[in-house]
């Protein structure tokens, strides 16, 4: 609780769509930072990462759609949700 940054600047499905950069290292440093940040507070983020990261490493590059099923119609309700508004 440092209140220095608004929680509310990275949501989860901010996330989803950061996570590729994330993996590959390409996040500029305050994005970085944020994305860090909730991954800290936010357990199903965590745990998406390290799916996305264990896939990426069976395949040799980050996969953009071998998600679970039931991680991916989450997310891409996420993303209806956050394009509609
Ligand atoms: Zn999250």
């Amino acid at each position: 609780m440092t209140g220095d940054l608004d929680d509310s600047d990275l949501a989860c499905q901010v996330f989803v769509t950061l996570v590729t950069d994330y993996l590959e290292g390409a996040l500029p440093g305050p994005v970085l930072q944020q994305v860090q940040a909730h991954l800290a507070e936010c357990p199903d983020c965590a745990e998406y990462l390290d799916e996305v990261r264990r896939t990426a490493a069976a395949l040799g590059h980050v996969p953009v759609r071998s998600l679970s099923e039931r991680t991916r119609e989450g997310l891409l309700e996420a993303f209806r949700g956050y394009r509609a508004g």
